[in-house]
């Protein structure tokens, strides 16, 4: 398919069935999902994509036709959520820190049998990373601030969008918040 510039660069509004706002999506995205039955088209944007065989407006505002469920999948383990789940605090020392100051440590080193997993994975900075070593918290004596769990959310990454920026499409949908998960 063929767009303008600026269709290009238009994103669509995801809305559950029950009209709240999940996501913002590509416009191609939105189509595609048109094309699959899984969502109607709340509101259109003026301009067109052309395909060879048919011309259709941009969805500005698209809404899932069956229930979306938020925890259908499990979290994907990844040093992002990890980070997440532990608030971006390190859990030895509780330091809040950015995401360049931060690091993951094996609970349970694996030099002494630790996994790689989601219950031995916490996040530390790397001062703490450094002091604790390849002993457990017991043998470091730094104690942990939770024990690390297996989350069961839909990390939320927040992203931010401008009042102004918001398509005058979307007004209607969104809270009035300016954020949205995606
Ligand atoms: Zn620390």
């Amino acid at each position: 398919m063929e767009a303008s510039a600026t269709a290009t660069a238009t994103r669509t509004l995801l809305l559950s069935q029950g009209f709240e706002p999940i996501k913002v999506i590509s416009w191609q995205r939105a189509i595609t999902l048109l094309f699959l039955g899984k969502v109607e088209v709340i509101e259109e944007y003026d301009h067109d994509v052309r395909s060879v065989s048919l011309v259709i407006k941009i969805p500005a505002v698209v809404r899932l036709l069956r229930a979306f469920r938020r925890h259908a999948k499990p979290v994907k383990f990844s040093r992002v959520n990890i980070y997440a789940r532990d608030h971006y605090r390190c859990q030895y020392c509780g330091r809040r820190a950015s995401i360049s100051e931060l690091t993951y440590d094996h609970v349970t080193p694996r030099s002494q049998g630790g996994r790689t997993e989601w219950t031995n994975i916490v996040t530390a900075c790397y001062e703490c990373n450094r002091k604790k070593g390849g002993r457990t918290p017991r043998e470091a004596g730094m104690a942990l601030l939770a024990q690390p769990v297996q989350p069961n959310w839909v990390p939320a990454v927040t992203i931010r969008i401008s009042m102004r920026s918001i398509p005058d499409a979307w007004r209607d949908y969104l809270y009035w918040t300016g954020d949205l998960s995606e």
